[in-house]
């Protein structure tokens, strides 16, 4: 019984400090009417975006009641197969929006007004400003929480906007728990200048770092050796009350010899930098490994705000003088809960008889355009600031072989983030005019994954816009979509009620545009591309009584195209 009365009063305490950072405010209630936990949470790092709203669990259910945060009128509404899917925005007073998405399904009052711009518009996905006012008031039912657009399984996307800017949504005082400290993972050494070494080494070297609530440290004490230039990042995320969902953590300070080098926190984020998150973590280490290392040095085309002003010479370690340091991460999420990571290294002089040898075939500077010619081939050409810091460019060319129409390429085959599109010229006079308007380039990942761009042709010069560096080629994409109706679709008499399935595949350029029309009029069916299929909701869709003619009409990025038609007795 001590023992509980303890506890429940360390329960309250850290209750105390949470409010004590994060007041509790009543401007916003719940989004949703079930008790609030989150598989994801504000900052945490993604694939090319720091994640801007809290994702909360729905049981793993579609269907919950989504309620409106606050009193306020609906400012606009999208439908779409990727992204939020399904979403709703909302303004409220002072400048506050409030964002629902991944959503089944509208309210009656929104799904009207929905279906009437799809059918005017004659497209499923469609994003607009309602022409006539919708209300809504807090804690009225907007829509049901679905698992629509790019989302893995069914959650709730909740974001509080202030402008056009995502805010923390665990400032404004939801009911979630969370008394677990961040965990701290590894911690990494980067070297940052041509003559650096961590342990001797040219590359970043990462270290195991072990611990639990709260006290963290490297393991076996790693003795780590430094020189030149160098910088720090670690590996550490954020768990809440439970749930065993990965979350990102709220601020990060690196303490040197007790003197604060660096220091972030994730209080706003803006959606114009938010691609920037590939210079915020080692980009190397996640597109490889998965794993999110905050790096506590800033890149020269780095523009987030996430970073204190007192940050020191951008976190660049270049004046230790040689011997024993003490370095200190300090890790908090946004309750309060703190965890620390002291860790010692030893600075050793640059070694200078080391040589140097250069081993690029061009130079990119980050803040002006570059460009790199292969003969008369292959032309590259980056804008300024693609890159987020200089670029020691590799280029290599492999022989053609089927089922290629050129040399396979490689630019820079690296882990290198590139923030806005470079664009890739290829020589196309050897392949026949007519059958140019087929091409497509194919991207090979360091790893081997391949990836189609659509391009452009313009004479004899096939170009495509990237953002990514890899291994390219050109194929041709003469292959029609296929598409095939579920066992429910094929035909015959159907039910009532349900819905009407039909796989679609395209193996090489992808799905650019359909259309459905049932009796000579355009109908909704819904693209599901998690599923490859389409998702033709019958009571949703106007079926005469007896026979019944649907046709589908779909094309891949290239232009081939194929038509079905089914025959349905309703
Ligand atoms: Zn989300």
């Amino acid at each position: 019984m001590k023992n509980f009365i303890v506890v429940f009063s360390l329960l309250t305490l850290f209750t105390q400090v949470a409010q004590a950072q994060f007041p509790k405010m009543d401007f916003f209630g719940p989004p949703l009417d079930i008790p609030l936990y989150l598989s994801g949470n504000f900052g945490e790092l993604r694939s090319n975006h720091f994640h801007t709203g809290i994702d909360i669990k729905t049981g793993g259910v579609k269907g919950k009641n989504v309620l409106a945060a606050a009193d306020g009128k609906v400012a606009r509404i999208a439908v779409s197969p990727y992204g939020y899917g399904k979403a709703i925005y909302i303004d409220h007073k002072d400048g506050m929006q409030t964002v629902y998405g991944h959503l089944l399904d509208f309210n009656d009052e929104i799904g009207k007004v929905v279906k009437e711009k799809q059918y005017r518009e004659e497209s499923f996905s469609v994003d607009f400003n309602p022409e006539k006012d919708i209300y809504v008031q807090k804690g009225q039912v907007i829509a049901l929480s679905g698992n629509s657009g790019s989302s893995g399984g069914p959650h709730l996307h909740f974001e509080i906007r202030k402008g056009i800017k995502p805010q923390n949504p665990l400032k404004y005082g939801f009911d979630i728990k969370d008394n677990i400290a961040p965990r701290i993972r590894g911690l990494r050494f980067h070297p940052l200048s041509p003559d650096a070494r961590i342990n001797g080494e040219p590359r970043p070297i990462s270290f195991v770092v072990t611990g639990s609530q709260g006290k963290y440290s490297m393991r076996n004490n790693g003795a780590v050796s430094v020189s030149g230039d160098f910088g720090l990042s670690v590996h550490t995320l954020d768990f809440l009350n439970d749930v065993p969902n990965k979350c990102g953590v709220y601020s990060l300070q690196l303490f040197i010899d007790s003197a604060l080098i660096c220091e972030q926190k994730f209080d706003e984020l803006d959606f114009s930098t938010n691609r920037h998150i590939n210079c915020y973590k080692d980009y190397e280490v996640y597109r490889s490994n998965g794993w999110h290392y905050h790096k506590s040095f800033i890149e020269p085309g780095n523009e987030l705000e996430v970073y204190s002003p007192d940050v020191v010479n951008s976190g660049v370690l270049n004046n230790l003088a040689a011997g024993e340091h003490e370095g200190l991460y300090i890790i908090n999420d946004a309750y309060g809960n703190k965890s620390e990571l002291p860790f010692s290294f030893t600075v050793i002089p640059v070694d200078s008889s080391a040589t140097y040898t250069k081993n690029f075939d061009a130079y990119f500077k980050w803040n002006a355009p570059n460009t790199y010619e292969f003969q008369d081939e292959i032309k590259l050409e980056i804008p300024a600031r693609a890159l987020y810091s200089d670029l020691q460019f590799v280029f290599g060319r492999e022989m053609q072989k089927p089922p290629y129409e050129t040399a396979l390429y490689s630019l820079n085959n690296k882990h290198i983030p590139l923030d806005k599109s470079m664009s890739i010229s290829f020589n196309i006079s050897h392949i026949l005019p007519d059958k140019r308007s087929k091409l497509v380039a194919v991207r090979f990942s360091p790893e081997g994954y391949r990836s189609y761009l659509k391009g452009s042709v313009n004479g004899d010069i096939f170009t495509v816009k990237s953002r990514n560096f890899g291994k390219y080629a050109l194929v041709l994409d003469e292959e029609k979509p296929e598409l095939k109706p579920y066992k429910n679709a094929v035909g015959g008499t159907i039910p009532a009620r349900g819905t009407l399935y039909y796989s679609i595949k395209d193996e090489i350029s992808g799905i650019n545009e359909y259309r459905a029309e049932l009796n000579g009029s355009w109908v909704v069916l819904e693209y599901n591309p998690k599923k490859s299929r389409f998702e033709l909701i019958i009571e949703d869709t106007a079926f005469l009584k007896g026979a019944n003619s649907l046709v589908i009409s779909v094309q891949d990025a290239v232009g081939n195209e194929v038509e079905e038609s089914f025959n349905y007795t309703f």
